[in-house]
């Protein structure tokens, strides 16, 4: 390949991948709209880059979970409506503003000191008041017991537009847990409340990828996917049952190869000593990049189209896999973490399993020292 002046591990970012996630996820959720979620830097694959795919390919919002990521996404020149649905804290209202971000809030207190803040400024805010069904994380509890009168009286504040309403379900991913329909049972109640009260048409909102998949009754006006934007499992088997691509590929090069004999320990604690004459490559990655120390000994990497095993603990920066058993391999040669080589492939959820945790937190996790590039 060409050279390029920059270290050598790198994640590569298929882009069209994303514009077919998207593309197939729209047509399912139709006529929902698409609000793509970008948060944790378009998990980890860069939120500028996936939201300009998003938004060219029929995605019409995006969600963030923080302001920061918002204010990111407008410098860039994206100007579509942009949720951010953490909590904001009343010091980053006036950023929120000025960026022009949708909020959510949790109550009406929230929602009053958020108006008032608008109105200081002569500004209007987009809120959506998120409702906790069964999550017990934000969101006003669904069995508050005067819900639509709390939101009809935010719905009346000067300076606050009450443009959404929306909850967000905890087992979408379990097709046994019971949890779900009590969630979403919850919702549906609460949003005929609303309609009952007259208060102007809301965007209601529930899905994240499993449910937009699993549970068409979610959907409502607006879909929130994230994971599978991606290509990454929302739950098992649903990458292949939907047709969706992987988006990203993260890739070292061979350091240093050599040959050692049996009996020779290999990194911190010697936790693994070579039982037979072995070969030893060293790659350039460690956990500051995100290649989880929990993987020691127990990870596996693909060099000359095979799998082979990390040898010995993960370093800050190195880690080592025994070739032995891979055939030629030379200094500068291609290993990949995450992607495919060959015949062979190891995705991010495969490698999650390894670490007893899901796609999501290795890919939010590949450090911001691991330069992106897109294909
Ligand atoms: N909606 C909310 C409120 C979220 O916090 C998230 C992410 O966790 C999503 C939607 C997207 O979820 P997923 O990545 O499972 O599609």
């Amino acid at each position: 390949g060409r050279v390029r002046p920059m270290r050598p591990t790198w994640v590569e970012v298929d882009l069209d991948a994303i514009a077919h996630n998207v593309e197939t996820l729209q047509r399912l959720a139709a006529p929902a709209e698409l609000m793509a979620v970008v948060k944790a830097d378009g998990y980890g694959h860069g939120a500028v880059m996936v939201a300009r795919t998003a938004l060219a390919h029929g995605a019409r919002r995006l969600a963030v979970a923080v302001v920061e990521e918002g204010v990111h996404l407008r410098q860039s020149a994206i100007a579509c409506p942009i949720l951010v649905m953490g909590w904001t804290p009343p010091w980053q209202y006036g950023l929120a503003l000025r960026y022009d971000l949708e909020l959510t809030v949790s109550s009406e207190e929230e929602a009053r000191a958020l108006a008032e803040a608008a109105r200081r400024e002569g500004r209007r805010v987009r809120v959506h008041l998120k409702v906790d069904t069964g999550m017990g994380r934000l969101g006003l509890r669904w069995d508050h017991p005067r819900l639509a009168e709390v939101a009809a009286r935010i719905a009346g504040l000067g300076g606050l537009e009450l443009v959404g309403v929306f909850t967000h379900l905890a087992t979408a991913d379990d097709p046994d847990a019971p949890l779900t329909e009590e969630q979403l049972a919850r919702f549906g109640r609460i949003v005929a409340t609303l309609d009952e009260r007259g208060l102007r048409p809301l965007l209601r909102h529930a899905a994240n990828s499993a449910a937009l998949l699993r549970l068409p009754g979610a959907r409502y006006d607006l879909v929130r996917p994230g994971i599978a934007l991606y290509g990454l499992e929302p739950f098992r088997g649903a990458v292949a049952a939907f047709d969706l691509r992987p988006a990203l590929a993260w890739k070292t090069r061979v350091a240093l190869v050599k040959e050692v004999p049996a009996g020779t320990p290999i990194s911190y604690g010697a936790t693994f000593v070579t039982r037979r004459p072995s070969r030893i490559a060293v790659l350039p990655v460690g956990y500051a990049d995100g290649l989880r120390r929990a993987l020691s000994n127990r990870g596996q990497v693909l060099v000359g189209g095979r799998r082979v095993p990390i040898v010995g603990r993960v370093c800050m920066d190195q880690v080592m896999v025994d070739v032995t058993d891979a055939g030629p391999v030379a200094v500068g040669d291609e290993a990949v973490l995450i992607g495919r080589q060959g015949d062979e492939a190891i995705t991010a959820d495969e490698m999650a399993g390894w670490m007893d945790t899901i796609g999501y937190e290795v890919v939010t996790g590949i450090g911001r020292r691991v330069p992106r590039i897109y294909l």
